[in-house]
């Protein structure tokens, strides 16, 4: 019943990556340590892709992590996560 707020996704989000793509080597330099984001309240920071149709534009929530020897930067699309990883999501 309760409704997640955006803090509860993206805390959800790492948690899903993490244990998805855990060693997962950065394809430039082969690092395998990534590093996220935090806001002032320490909450993973979310990244926001724009995508223009027809002069309407859509805004998609991505988890950002970034090589810490690099910089690559690679994105974890929350609402496909949010779908492969909450069985209990209830939006019926
Ligand atoms: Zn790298």
């Amino acid at each position: 019943m309760d409704k997640k707020t955006l803090s509860d996704i993206a805390w959800d989000a790492l948690k899903y990556v993490g244990d998805v793509t855990s060693n997962a080597i950065c394809p430039f330099c082969s690092n395998a340590t990534w590093a996220y984001g935090k806001t002032d309240e320490g909450v993973p920071r979310l990244a926001w892709l724009a995508f223009e149709h027809k002069s309407t534009e859509t805004r998609l929530p991505m988890l950002p992590l970034t090589c810490e020897k690099c910089g690559f930067t690679r994105f974890h699309d929350l609402a496909m996560i949010n779908s492969l990883s909450g069985s209990e999501d209830e939006q019926s």
